[in-house]
């Protein structure tokens, strides 16, 4: 059965992504080639972006943040015009998401759980007072409120836990669907790749670039380019 036969036949439809969505909107990822891990930084992403590093090196963690993850400037791609076109029609019930980009929601898409956060919402650690991603952008240093606390990220940093109604609804979307589609992910990044095994409906297909450990469970495998293999169906 083709792609797009599986498509036409599903109704409940859950995408589950990672940065790979996000690539062709100019966002780097971390493993790719091109990606973060293969730039000029000595400490691994996944230090810098650690709960640890960010309370005892926050000036640091900023440095970074800001240069890599906030890429305020990118567009959604063909990938999430696609889903969120399929959310319309009725086929696709929810976005799973590692990334923190926000770029479903700029497309369209209206359920979205966002596993890992977003860079659109910060808030100050001591009053909770909320900040928008380009306050943070525009800051220098530190980032802090007007009462003079550190505001942070609404960004699950490694080491911190996932959010309970976050993971409740995108375990139930998974485990409703007629159709899982994963794309744009390693599936490497825990807790949130192990959802995929929510899934008990018919069709799973995942659309890579690169090979996942997911790759044999899944019924159609398409190793490309996720911007085209949607934005051609
Ligand atoms: P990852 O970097 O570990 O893996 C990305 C995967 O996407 C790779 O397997 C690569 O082959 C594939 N890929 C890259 N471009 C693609 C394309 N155009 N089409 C199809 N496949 C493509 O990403 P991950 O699994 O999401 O885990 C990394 C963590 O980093 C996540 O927790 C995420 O929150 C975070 N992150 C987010 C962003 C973002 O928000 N855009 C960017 C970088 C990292």
């Amino acid at each position: 059965m083709t792609l797009k036969e599986m498509i036409g036949e599903s109704n409940r439809i859950v995408f589950f992504g990672g940065a790979g969505v996000s690539t062709e909107s100019g966002i780097p990822d971390f493993r790719s080639a091109d990606g973060i891990y293969s730039g000029k930084h000595t400490i691994p992403p996944e230090v810098i972006l650690s709960a640890d590093f960010f309370y005892s090196r926050t000036e640091e963690f900023y440095q970074f943040y800001r240069e890599k993850m906030l890429c305020l400037s990118a567009k959604p791609n063909a990938a999430h015009s696609k889903l969120a076109e399929w959310e319309k029609a009725g086929k696709l019930i929810g976005v799973v998401t590692q990334n923190i980009d926000g770029l479903h929601q700029s497309a369209g898409s209206q359920k979205v759980f966002e596993l890992h956060g977003s860079v659109h919402r910060n808030y100050c650690l001591r009053c909770k007072k909320q900040y928008s991603a380009e306050f943070i952008l525009n800051s220098d240093g530190v980032p802090r409120c007007t009462c003079g606390g550190i505001i942070k990220p609404d960004v699950v940093l490694y080491g911190e836990p996932l959010d309970g109604d976050t993971i409740e609804g995108a375990v139930n979307a998974i485990q409703s669907a007629d159709m899982l589609l994963i794309a744009g992910t390693s599936l490497s990044v825990y807790p949130a790749a192990g959802f995929v095994r929510y899934f008990k409906g018919k069709h799973s297909v995942l659309i890579n670039r690169d090979e996942t450990p997911y790759d044999h469970e899944c019924e159609l495998v398409v190793h490309g380019k996720l911007g085209e293999v949607l934005g051609n169906l």
